[in-house]
Order: C-alpha cells, then structure tokens, then sequence
C-alpha cells in the first residue's frame, strides 16, 4: 500500500496554543515547566507537546474548579443550558477541525464529529429539567421535597481511543447538572479534549468551570484519583486502570463510575442476512483499528454455516484498505509501536494455544507511512473460550471464530467472558432474538444491527468487568446530582408528630 504524505499537513499548533493545559480559563505550562510531545501514529512525526502535569497542576485545576462552583452551581440552570447549548454550535461548527485533530492523534480515518454537538445539546436540555419530588407524608401536617444538588468538582479520566466523545460523555452531563471538571487525558491523545475546552470558553462557560490537565497517567492521573478534593470521579479505560483508580478513590469516599473494556460477540444463527451481517462484522471490527471498548471480536456462529462466514469474512478482509487518515482508508495504524506489538504478541498467543489464522496475523508496511504501526485485519479460527484471545481484549483488529450447536450454547459462549459492555444477534427469527437477549450479560444487545444507530439517549455502560453506571442516558445526569431531603413540621413543631 502506498500513501500520499503531501496530504497530512493539518497544523493542529493553529487551534492551540504549544506546551500549555487549561486551568482557571487560562492556558497555562505546567508547574516544573515539563512537557510531553504528541505524535502521529500513522508517520510518527511530532505533532504538538501539552504540559506533563504532576500533582501540583492537579491541585490548583481543583483549586480553580472549586472556586467557579460557588457560581456555577447556583447560577439559574436555564443560563447554564444557555451556555452549554452555545458551546454545542461551536462544536459543530468546528466539526472537521475537531474530527481532523483527532484523526492525527489517534490516526483512525476521520469519521466525523458531528454527534459531540448532540451530546452536549441533549444534556444542555436536561439542565434545567432536573427535578426533585414531593413526598408523602404520614401526617398532612408534615411537608417534605427532595431537592438535587450538584456534587461539586469532578474528575473525568479519559482514555486516547476516542477521547473527544469520551471526554463529553462525563462533562457534558456533570457541567449540565452545575458541577464544575477536572479532565485528564491520556497523554497519547490530549489535543482534541483542549480544543474542546478551547470552544467551551469561547461559548461563554466561566473560567474554571472546565479544566484540562494533561500529563501522565501514573502522575496527573494517580494525583486526581487520590485527591480528596474531588466528589467524584468518572474513569473511562482499562480494567486494570479502573481498579486502581476505584481504590484511590475509595480512601477518600468519593464516588466512582468505571467504563472498562469489552469483548463484544457477534452471534451469528443460521437464515441470518449474511449480506448485512459480514460487511457489518468486518467493519465495525476495522473501525479505528478495533481500538474501541465495544469492538465486535469474538464471532460466534452456528456449525452449520462457519465455513460459509468463515470464507466471506476472509473475503471482507482482503477488501480493506490500509493506510493513514489522510489516504481516506478504511483502516488506519494502531496508536503506537507498543500496541502493535502487543497486538501481534496477541495473534502469537492465539496460534500457541491452537488457533490458525485464517487471515491477516502480521504487520502492514505503507508505503510513505513506513513509521505507522499499521497491522493486518485478522481472523483466527479454531478458537475455544479458555483460549486468551477468546477472554482478553486484544484493542486490535483481530476476530476471533467460535461455533455453536444451540442457542444455549450460543448465549454461554458470549456470557463466557470478564467483560460484558454489549453483544451483537444476527438472526431472521425475532423470538430468538428476545430469548437470547434476556440471557446476555451485558449493558446494551444490538439485533441485526451493530451500534446505538443514533438512539438518543441509549444507556450505555458495562456488566462484570465492563465496569458500571451508564452514560448518555437522561438518568447519567442524576448520577452527577445528590438529593438532600427536606422535612418541614407545618404545625411549626407544635403538632403531635
Ligand atoms: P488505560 O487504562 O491505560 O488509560 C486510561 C486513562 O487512565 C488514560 O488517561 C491514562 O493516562 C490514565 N491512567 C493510566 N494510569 C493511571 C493511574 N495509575 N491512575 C490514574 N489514571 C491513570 O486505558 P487505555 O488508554 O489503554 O484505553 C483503552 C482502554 O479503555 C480499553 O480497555 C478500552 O476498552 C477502554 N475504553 C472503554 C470505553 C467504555 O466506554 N467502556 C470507551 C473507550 C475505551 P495515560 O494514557 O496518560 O497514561
């Protein structure tokens, strides 16, 4: 494959500003004056460098969020939906720029960002939706609300796979509630998140409000999780990560919501549109390189029609282009040289325990991109569930094959996992669908489809290690509230009760 290099000179130094992370609405360095340099992962060229953040940078974007809280958090919540509404113009005015950032950092094809304004459009709508409830009272003479209050400051960790939604999928619901946030990007992909930041202080949200402090993760990371200045933290990444931070989190008593990894199968039952299914299959797996929590990688198909599958998703693969963001490919590099090892080390391991490769298994060398950790779609077959590929989550391309006889043992081979975030049901019989899906473990079941396909306001989160709580949903903007209960003798303390 070769690409064309001329192509990939977005300047991203002209939406923000060298070396410098968001604090109290200033662009600021960090204390020690350290930096990391971001690169793009499809021609390994540097691309920008954001403040490596220790703990002091941590404690004063704290300190700066506390301090807008007074007013943010009492502020009329129409006028914050105001404000968080205009900040959602920007965000689709600037789509392209944003989806062009992104697609450097992360080096997927760019795949628009048209749905960050609707994110924060439908949380800018609850904001002033937030009720609390009149209760009942065994007395007459006693009078009692609930009223919801914001939390405070809180903190959002945010992995690099898709960073600008994930970074929207917190904030967007706690700054609609009247939190003031601590954001933490991952240091591989910090640069959409600023930028988004930079568009919510030209909406018009009060400094501080929102603060992006970047740096790494086991420094301004592990400060945030163990501050005891947060209330709450919402972690989005690894399983591994997540414990770690739920613990930090724990000593302090602060309340944590955990998006983690996944595994999601696809159960494939024979009179399935195969036409609709495999496109769909191979697709959704190649989206972003497969480094995405919900990625479809374990198939789960019925023997009578595995080799059938097994031949058009050899066939499906051999069709799709590889290359960077700028060649309009359908699949760009993983994010670094360590992911790709891990990857193929992964497709190693898969073989060792008995599996084959049916297709793919190695590198992809572009030309013109020759410093791009660009690996092959791969499909690995003979795969049973105690086998490593079938349990971890590979974050790459790589789909694994498992057949089934029943559709018992259909649902047991997809529930035979630590994960559980989603699984996809391709079959032309609507019963079996509804029976498997009651007996999926796992937050959200897909019918010959793959994806929310825009259902506003789908909850979404994990089973088992996926992790839990839900976002999106119009409840995820009550997990960023507490009810405070106000009872009221109406006798003025004189009466019986
Ligand atoms: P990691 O867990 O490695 O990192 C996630 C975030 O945590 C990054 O910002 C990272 O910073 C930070 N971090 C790392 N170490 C610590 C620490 N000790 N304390 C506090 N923060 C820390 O995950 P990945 O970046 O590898 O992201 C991929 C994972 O995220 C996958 O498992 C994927 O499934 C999951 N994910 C889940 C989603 C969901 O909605 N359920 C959505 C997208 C991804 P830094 O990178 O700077 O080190």
């Amino acid at each position: 494959m070769t690409a064309d290099t001329s192509a990939a000179l977005f300047d991203v130094g002209a939406y923000l500003p060298d070396g410098k992370h968001l604090i109290g609405g200033e662009w600021r360095s960090a204390r020690d004056g350290a930096v990391i340099d971001v690169h793009d992962p499809s021609l390994g060229t540097r691309l920008a460098s954001v403040p490596a953040g220790r703990a002091g940078d941590v404690a004063d974007a704290i300190g700066s969020a506390a301090h807008a809280m007074a007013s943010w958090g009492e502020a009329d919540p129409a006028w914050r939906a105001g404000i968080l509404r205009r900040w959602a113009t920007l965000l689709a005015d600037h789509a392209d720029e944003i989806a062009t950032i992104e697609a450097r950092e992360v080096g997927y094809a760019v795949f628009g960002s048209r749905h960050l304004a609707e994110a924060v459009e439908f949380m800018a709508g609850l904001s002033d939706k937030i009720y609390g409830r009149t209760l009942p009272a065994r007395s007459p003479e006693t009078f009692s609300f609930t009223q919801l209050e914001p939390l405070g400051v809180c903190a959002s960790i945010v992995p690099w796979n898709a960073p600008t939604a994930l970074m929207l999928t917190s904030v967007a619901p706690a700054l609609a509630a009247g939190n003031a946030m601590v954001v933490k990007p991952s240091e591989e992909a910090p640069l959409g998140c600023l930028y988004l930041a930079a568009l919510a202080l030209e909406a018009g949200l009060p400094p501080g409000v929102l603060n992006v402090v970047t740096g790494y993760g086991p420094d301004a990371g592990q400060a945030l999780s163990a501050s005891p200045d947060i209330k709450h933290m919402t972690f989005t990444g690894s399983a591994a990560t997540g414990a770690q931070v739920a613990r930090a989190c724990g000593a302090n008593i602060v309340s944590v919501h955990l998006e983690l990894g996944g595994k999601t199968p696809h159960i494939v039952l024979p009179g399935a549109d195969l036409d609709v299914a495999v496109p769909s299959i191979v697709g959704n797996l190649i989206r972003n390189a497969g480094q995405i929590c919900y990625a479809g990688t374990r198939v789960v198909v019925h023997e009578s029609i595995a080799s059938v599958i097994q031949d058009r998703l050899i066939a499906a693969m051999g069709e799709v282009t590889i290359g960077p963001w700028f060649s309009q490919p359908d699949m760009g590099p993983l994010i670094s040289g360590r992911r790709k090892q891990e990857v193929l080390d992964y497709v190693a391991a898969g073989r060792a325990e008995g599996g084959e490769v049916a297709y793919g298994g190695g590198p992809v060398e572009v030309k013109g991109a020759e410093a791009g950790h660009f690996v092959a779609p791969t499909l690995l077959t003979g795969v049973t569930t105690s086998m490593t590929v079938a349990r971890e989550e590979i974050f790459g391309p790589v789909l694994s094959l498992l057949t089934f006889r029943d559709e018992r043992q259909a649902v047991d081979i997809a529930n035979d996992s630590p994960y559980g975030l989603a699984a996809s049901i391709w079959t032309a019989d609507v019963n079996a669908a509804l029976r498997m899906s009651r007996r999926l473990q796992c937050g959200q079941v897909w019918v010959n489809t793959f994806g929310t396909r825009g259902v506003l306001g789908a909850p979404f989160g994990g089973f088992k290690h996926s992790g839990f709580g839900r976002i999106g949903s119009i409840d995820t903007v009550y997990a960023y509230t507490q009810a405070k209960t106000v009872i009221i003798d109406a006798t003025g303390g004189r009466g019986s009760g």
